[in-house]
């Protein structure tokens, strides 16, 4: 082959290789007007400004402002007020929900010698915020239920299922001990479930160095890290079983909201928690005997870890008071001119566990510069179609309290209008992280595309392009490489999205940046302005990187004659999840079918060290293959009805038509993909395709019922999920067979 023909070939390949480019309706811009909805964004774009974030930072975390403070009501009228400053009709709404507060706290080593954990973190004189401990809420658990108990201790690495199958072979029980776990792997709440479960009396969480401290850099103040005495606060409620409230569940919590008694309230933990730092855990573990675990459930503390129990014998006390908070949502509403029925929201909390300057602050000041922009915006003549409505929520951090109450309360509203929801929840240096509806892919990839990276002189989306590259399996690089939009993560829990998308189903996406500015401060009183403005985004520039990020995704969601959905990559991603389950059920299947095996030939026997417990595991019944063709069916349906919207886009002159009615039918697209008595066990989690996982909280199960029930060996139950599943798809195939039918029409 001569040169110039392989050069020609190349050519050839290198054109059927690239996409067809999306047209722009696809990418949320209207055929006819996209130069000036374009223009608009632009003018949008120079509005953020670093200074200003600084400012609102400064004022924002000066105090600790947890729900039920005065400065936490404070901060939210000062951001009305800055609404209603800058032309917006803004207003707050109230709920009334319970917030326990901590009275009482202890934990103390009473064997084989005593030590008083100090359960408190010193302020510092570099960091001038540091000292309001007469404002700080002390270092707890909250909804930890109260207790009083003594009882020897054991060490269960992060407390997860898994954890106790290692300690059932080890021979140790936890049933009627206190255990010790680290924070990680799960969700804290978790922590505390596993281990009621498993018959212990209390539960105290602390943060290992080796996750969180010297391991993994310079400790604060003289780096970002965590410090000796540094402890991380946070909610145990049982969230995966439904979040909010724990009194009014599926119902907000408005002046006449019919409220359980506390007694009955299913989401506060069955035994007393608390949290503390790696200087406090130190000598409790450091008394422990008995096994010594393996590898992977050692830290970074200078000694050999040991299981337990005892001779360590541990009092743990925990009372709080149960008293009923008021949160304050504040709420802004930009009606639409045309399609005012169809809303865009867009949230980001702003109460903190302390000052939290990072966490939510550093994403409510981005968050308040967007919220300027399109008014002012507005004030020169723009008009979006849609109605764009901006919260700010309350009582975030103790159980998504406020965003839950507000979407429970105008569930009916929501369900009827809302087309998508947009969340942040802090934010700082390096990479683009998005997460949400796969239906939003190609529409978020777009947007990224349009936004320089603050460190280079490419947009972000180039960025997080190569960083995936980076960070990839040979496998994965070649999809990376060959594929035109960059693969988003699915949403579970652990921000204000969840009631939008786990609830209701509403289409949700979460995005801020992040990567290069890694800390220790997470629910921490060092979580402060002192802190984010040495360590984090210093000069806030990716701060303005968001404002331009999400207010541009807000502009051409609000904007654009048709909404930007695309279900090809979502029938694609949907295709990962019944192949990543299929191999999931397989291999639990070959594990059982092996170590049956290996317990037939006496192999445990054998590597037994008589010296030591190392008790057998038991034999299992191996499990029936599962009947996929249910979820295979479904997908079959969705990956024709979607290619079938695809092409209706693509070839229907949009321009000449009325699209009121496809949009609407497109904001309950997602809305196809819940059922209405939710998952097992957990109605109020109503989304079949993604939700937070029962053991492990925040961390995301796609095709969660299946999954769940495949890991819990319940394999009738996992039958049965799958009907479900494949159900779903097939209901969203059909929706979206309506709306490329009436596209075409
Ligand atoms: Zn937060």
């Amino acid at each position: 082959m001569n040169n110039l023909v392989r050069t020609f070939l190349c050519f050839i390949l290198l054109l059927t290789a690239v996409p067809a480019a999306d047209p722009p309706a696809l990418q949320g811009f209207s055929p006819d007007s996209a130069t000036s909805e374009r223009a608009w964004e632009s003018k949008f774009k120079s509005v953020p400004n670093p200074e200003r974030m600084r400012e609102y930072m400064q004022r924002l975390a000066a105090r600790p402002h947890h729900v039920g403070t005065a400065y936490d009501k404070d901060n939210a009228e000062w951001i009305l007020a800055k609404f209603k400053e800058w032309g917006l009709d803004a207003r707050i709404e109230t709920f009334d929900v319970l917030f326990p507060t901590p009275k009482e706290r202890a934990v103390e080593l009473l064997e084989p010698k005593r030590f008083t954990a100090r359960l408190e973190e010193p302020a510092i004189a570099l960091d001038p915020t540091s000292n309001q401990q007469a404002e700080q809420l002390p270092v707890y658990n909250a909804y930890s239920i109260d207790g009083d108990v003594t009882a020897p201790l054991v060490y269960v690495n992060y407390g997860v299922p898994d954890d106790y199958e290692q300690l059932d072979r080890l021979g140790v029980s936890v049933k009627g001990a206190i255990v010790i776990a680290r924070y990680g792997a799960s969700w804290r709440g978790i922590k505390p479930k596993v281990a009621a479960e498993h018959g212990a009396a209390g539960c105290i969480i602390y943060s290992d160095p080796r996750e969180d401290g010297y391991y993994q850099g310079d400790v604060f103040p003289a780096g970002p890290w965590r410090s000796r005495d540094g402890a991380q606060r946070g909610s145990v409620m049982d969230m995966p079983l439904y979040p909010g409230d724990p009194l009014t569940p599926g119902v907000g919590a408005s002046e006449g909201a019919k409220r359980l008694a506390i007694s009955e309230a299913k989401t506060i933990t069955r035994i007393p928690v608390l949290p503390i730092s790696y200087g406090d855990a130190q000598p409790l573990l450091e008394a422990l005997k008995g096994p010594v675990p393996p590898p992977n459930w050692r830290g970074a503390l200078p000694f050999t870890y040991h299981v337990g129990p005892g001779p360590a014998r541990v009092h743990l006390k925990v009372k709080s008071n149960w008293d009923t908070k008021r949160l304050y949502n504040v709420i802004a509403r930009i009606p639409g001119q045309s399609e005012s029925d169809i809303w865009i929201l867009r949230g980001n909390h702003h109460d903190a566990w302390v000052n939290g300057a990072e966490d939510p602050v550093s994403g409510t000041i981005a968050e308040m510069e967007e919220a300027r922009g399109l008014a002012e915006l507005l004030k020169q003549g723009w008009k979006p179609k849609r109605t764009i409505v901006y919260c700010v929520w309350d009582g975030e951090e103790e159980g998504l309290l406020g965003s839950t109450e507000w979407a429970e309360q105008h569930a009916d509203e929501l369900r009827q209008h809302a087309a998508v929801y947009v969340n942040s929840d802090g934010n700082g240096r390096g990479y683009l992280q998005m997460s949400g509806s796969h239906s939003l892919e190609k529409f978020v990839n777009g947007v990224a595309k349009d936004i320089d990276d603050p460190e280079k002189d490419y947009p972000a989306w180039k960025r997080l392009r190569l960083d995936r590259i980076a960070n990839a399996s040979a496998e994965e690089r070649d999809e990376i490489r060959k594929r035109s939009d960059i693969r988003m993560g699915a949403l579970g829990s652990g921000s204000d999205y969840t009631v939008f998308l786990d609830h209701l189903g509403v289409a949700s996406l979460d995005l801020g940046y992040g990567g290069e500015d890694g800390g220790g401060i997470y629910h921490s009183i060092y979580d402060d302005f002192y802190w984010y403005t040495h360590f984090a985004d210093t000069d806030f520039r990716y701060g303005r990187a968001l404002s331009q990020t999400i207010g541009t995704a807000v502009m051409r969601l609000a904007d654009a004659d048709l909404l930007p959905y695309d279900f090809t990559g979502f029938a694609d991603t949907a295709a990962k999840y019944i192949d990543e389950l299929e191999k999931l059920w397989k291999s639990k299947s070959d594990e059982i079918k092996e170590r049956n095996q290996e317990l037939e030939e006496g192999v445990y026997v054998a590597i037994a060290d008589p010296k030591k417990t190392l008790v057998p595991p038991k034999a299992e019944e191996v499990p029936p293959f599962l009947n996929f063709a249910p979820l295979r069916n479904g997908l079959d349906k969705l990956r024709r009805s979607s290619e079938h919207y695809d092409k209706a886009v693509r070839q229907t002159a949009l321009g000449a038509k009325s699209l009121d009615a496809v949009n609407r039918k497109l904001t309950q697209a997602e809305r196809a993909l819940t059922l209405p008595d939710g998952l097992p066990g957990r109605p109020w989690f109503r989304h079949q395709i993604y939700a937070p996982g029962m053991y492990t909280g925040y961390g995301v199960k796609t095709i969660p019922g299946v999954r769940e029930a495949i890991d819990q060996k319940n394999w009738k139950q996992a039958d049965e999920q799958i009907v479900r599943a494949g159900q779903v798809l097939e209901n969203e195939a059909r929706v979206i067979e309506d709306i490329a039918a009436e596209l075409e029409r």
